[in-house]
């Protein structure tokens, strides 16, 4: 890629003229309320921390066909997304009420696995998701989202990527946000290399995405 190229979109993910305007897409059924064409679903950034990043042109690392560890799938916006384009998905969620919608996500979508699972303990899941699985998302929104992240590394493989969505306001609702980013980011530089971040306030206030890789 040469300099000042904005990287490439994972296969199964277009730029595509929906509703009048080119928005993110992906081809799949759709999941909360988002305009359609045939069969292409708008992927809704201000919805989606994932899908605010490659709107904003971070270097996810995404190819398509992944085999993805997603935390905090909620209803499934934005992991249904992922589950479109990707292999293997599991959606880890701990609150059940979301987790019946994401049930309802995975319906049309036989390689997206939920799982109503607390995130800060691995273990619990640790025989049903694969090792070596090639990209973690992470969209807590909960306080120690860097432990979180450091509690899941052992799944990813060594060449794989983290792609993270830090809310300041969770981990401290009265701090300066990027006080909160520089703490959050220094815990998370003990097991990831971080090779980028960028504020995604755009679509999303007070939020950092972060694209990191495993230290091995
Ligand atoms: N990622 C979702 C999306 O874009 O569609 C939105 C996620 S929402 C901001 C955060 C979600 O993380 C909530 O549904 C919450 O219940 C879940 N969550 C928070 N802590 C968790 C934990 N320890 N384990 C699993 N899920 C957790």
């Amino acid at each position: 890629m040469s300099e000042g190229t904005p990287p490439s979109l994972p296969e199964g993910v277009e730029r595509r003229e929906i509703g009048g305007r080119e928005r993110l897409a992906t081809r799949g059924e759709p999941v909360y309320g988002e305009p359609t064409d045939g069969p292409w679903r708008a992927w809704d950034p201000s919805r989606s921390k994932l899908g605010a990043m490659l709107e904003l042109g971070m270097d996810t690392g995404l190819e398509g066909d992944e085999t993805v560890l997603y935390l905090g799938a909620a209803s499934g916006t934005t992991v249904s997304h992922v589950a479109d384009f990707s292999g293997p998905t599991y959606a880890v969620e701990f609150a059940p009420r979301p987790t019946r919608d994401l049930l309802e996500a995975a319906a049309s979508r036989p390689r997206l696995f939920p799982l109503l699972k607390d995130a800060r303990k691995p273990e619990t899941y640790a025989h049903v998701v694969e090792s070596d699985v090639d990209v973690v998302v992470q969209d807590v929104a909960t306080r120690g989202q860097a432990d979180v992240a450091t509690r899941n590394r052992q799944f990813l493989a060594e060449d794989g990527r983290l792609l993270l969505a830090v809310k300041a306001r969770s981990e401290d609702v009265t701090a300066d946000p990027d006080a909160v980013f520089d703490r959050v980011r220094e815990e998370l530089e003990e097991s990831y290399e971080v090779l980028e971040v960028r504020r995604l306030d755009a679509y999303h206030v007070d939020h950092l995405g972060v694209v990191a890789r495993p230290r091995v």
